[in-house]
């Protein structure tokens, strides 16, 4: 998953970054209201942490401007234990949920599962197409029932193509959720895509290069047939 966390308490987010990460998750963090706008104007993600008061601005103010452009991302607020207002304003203006701080991680974690289950319409935690499943709680995967063991990159990418599976995961999406906002090569994204092509061979799936646009998980008809990112137009 992709999140993004606006927090500009460095103790607070370091510890939602921590909280976060191991889930198999890219964390994008800002602590301004300028640069968290900046990331959403150009950018999408499962789900946003919101911190309501910020150095340069309101976090509710963040949240009335990205549901009026008609955005429905998840949107956990942050607040105050206090801040009754806070969360009745948040909530009126389409936060899905709300944490008040000094919050639990453990709660923490399980509200951002909930979240994210429910915008994804899963019973279940897991992601799934055909044989291959992964579950972004534990950070694991499988293919046939036998667990896949991927290094976090790899897990990214899966969980990314899984997110779109039946359609294609665009490349640039695919790009900042394995690398956030680093500048990267342009042939990065498929160093990752053809190893994990390596691992899925013989498994009766693919990984479909649609030049220009993305990548799509498909079922493999045709087992045996070289992979590569050469052998699709489209
Ligand atoms: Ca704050």
């Amino acid at each position: 998953m992709r999140l993004l966390v606006i927090e500009d308490d460095p103790l607070i987010a370091r510890s939602l970054e921590h909280a976060l990460q191991p889930l198999g998750n890219t964390v994008d963090m800002f602590c301004t209201y300028a640069e968290a706008q900046a990331a959403l104007a150009h950018d999408r993600f499962d789900l946003i942490l919101l911190d309501l008061g910020l150095p340069d601005g309101e976090g509710l103010d963040l949240l009335a401007s990205l549901r009026d452009r008609g955005d429905t991302t998840p949107v956990l607020i942050l607040t105050a234990r206090d801040g009754v207002d806070d969360r009745v304003s948040g909530l009126d203006l389409g936060a899905d949920d709300y944490l008040a701080k000094p919050f639990s991680l453990a709660e923490l974690e399980a509200r951002v599962r909930a979240l994210l289950r429910r915008s994804q319409q899963r019973s279940d935690n897991r992601l799934r197409f055909s044989t291959l499943s992964f579950d972004p709680t534990s950070g694991t995967a499988t293919l046939d029932d036998t667990p896949l063991a991927l290094p976090r990159r790899e897990l990214l990418l899966l969980e990314g193509l899984l997110l779109h599976a039946g359609s294609i995961a665009p490349r640039e999406t695919l790009e900042r959720r394995l690398f956030g906002f680093d500048d990267v090569g342009s042939n990065a994204l498929e160093v990752y895509v053809s190893r994990l092509r390596k691992r899925l061979q013989n498994s009766g799936l693919k990984i479909r290069t649609f030049r220009g646009l993305g990548y799509r998980l498909e079922e493999d008809r045709e087992p045996g047939r070289a992979e590569g990112p050469e052998d699709e137009t489209a």
